[in-house]
C-alpha cells in the first residue's frame, strides 16, 4: 500500500506540473481543456497514460513521443480522451519531448509542449543456468523461432483505434512475483537476454486471468514462450501471458478483464512453473507491475 500511496502522489505532481505549463500554451476559456499525464516515473520501462478532460471544445488529437506518433481516442468518460506511450527498458535517459496536437471542431490545430527527463535506471542481472538446447537453440529450430518471432510482431503490428480496456489493469494471478522485469540475463557467463517481462510465482495448474479485458490476437505453443497468449487492449497496447500449461482461448475472441485465457505451467524455455507476463506500448516493452497503478 506504501508504494501505492507514493505513485499517486507522483502522478499528482505531474498533472499539476503539466496543468501549469499548458496554461500558457493553450488558449481558451478557463475549464477548457487540460492534459494529464500519469507515470510511475519516468524511467526506461515506464509507460505514461495522457488523458484529456475536454468540455466539448476538442475534436480529435494525437501524441508523439520518442519518435512513436498515436491518436488520441474517447476515454470511458463523456468528454474525455486517452492514449498511452512508454519508454521502452532499453531507453537511454536524458530529456525527452511529449508533444500533444489537439483539433478544434473549427479546424485550428493547437500544439502543446512537454519536455520531461528520462532518468536512468539500474536493473538487476543475474546468472541463469538453462539446458544447452535453449541456450544455443539446435539448427532444426532456428527457422521455428525465427517464423515464430515474426508472427508475434505482426500479431502486435495493428494497432486498435480504440481503447477496448474496462478500467484498470489487474494482475492476472494473485501471486507474488521475482521483481524481474528488465534483469539481465547471464546463461554460462555470457549475456544472453533482457527479461522484457515480470515472472510471476504461480503455482502449476493456476488460473491466469486477462490483465484487461481486450481481444485475442495470439494463442500459440511457441518453441521459446511456451504456451502463450497475447491480448490486445487497443491504442497500441498489449499483454503477453507465456509458459502455460493449457489455452483456454483461441485468437479472434473478446475476453473480459479478470477471464481466466489459460493454466499456469512450465511450456517452452522455462525452468519450472511461473507465469512469464509481459506488456508492450506501442513498441515499448514496459513493466506490468507500472501498468496496475494507471489511473483508467
Ligand atoms: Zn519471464
Amino acid at each position: 500500500m506504501a508504494a501505492r500511496a507514493a505513485w499517486a502522489a507522483l502522478a499528482i505532481a505531474a498533472a499539476a506540473a503539466i496543468a501549469g505549463g499548458f496554461a500558457g500554451q493553450v488558449p481558451g476559456p478557463a475549464g477548457g481543456p487540460v492534459v494529464r499525464l500519469s507515470y510511475r516515473a519516468l524511467q526506461p520501462g515506464e509507460p505514461i497514460l495522457v488523458s484529456l478532460r475536454s468540455d466539448g471544445s476538442v475534436r480529435s488529437g494525437s501524441v508523439a513521443f520518442m519518435g512513436r506518433r498515436t491518436d488520441l481516442a474517447p476515454g470511458p468518460r463523456k468528454g474525455s480522451f486517452l492514449a498511452f506511450v512508454g519508454i521502452d527498458v532499453q531507453a537511454k535517459a536524458g530529456p525527452a519531448v511529449l508533444v500533444v496536437k489537439l483539433v478544434r471542431p473549427d479546424g485550428p490545430v493547437e500544439t502543446v509542449r512537454k519536455d520531461l527527463l528520462i532518468v536512468d535506471k539500474a536493473f538487476p542481472s543475474t546468472k541463469l543456468t538453462l539446458a544447452q538446447k535453449f541456450v544455443t537453440p539446435p539448427a532444426s529450430v532456428q527457422a521455428r523461432i525465427k517464423r515464430e518471432g515474426e508472427i508475434v510482431a505482426l500479431a502486435m503490428s495493428v494497432i486498435t483505434p480504440a481503447w477496448l480496456g474496462d478500467g484498470p489493469f489487474v494482475a492476472p494471478n494473485e501471486a507474488a512475483s521475482w521483481s524481474n522485469f528488465g534483469q539481465r540475463r547471464l546463461n554460462n557467463n555470457v549475456l544472453q537476454s533482457l527479461h522484457t517481462g515480470l515472472d510471476l510465482r504461480v503455482p502449476f495448474g493456476e488460473p491466469i486471468k486477462a490483465a484487461n479485458a481486450g481481444r485475442v490476437v495470439l494463442a500459440a505453443d511457441l518453441y521459446m514462450g511456451g504456451m502463450t497468449v497475447i491480448i490486445d487492449h487497443g491504442l497500441g497496447v498489449f499483454s503477453s501471458y507465456g509458459h502455460m500449461s493449457k489455452l483456454l482461448v483461441k485468437r479472434g475472441e473478446s475476453v473480459k478483464k479478470g477471464q481466466t485465457v489459460g493454466l499456469c505451467g512450465s511450456t517452452g524455455r522455462s525452468t519450472g512453473p511461473h507465469l512469464h507476463w509481459s506488456v508492450r506500448v506501442l513498441d515499448a516493452r514496459v513493466d506490468p507491475e507500472a501498468m496496475l497503478h494507471l489511473p483508467l
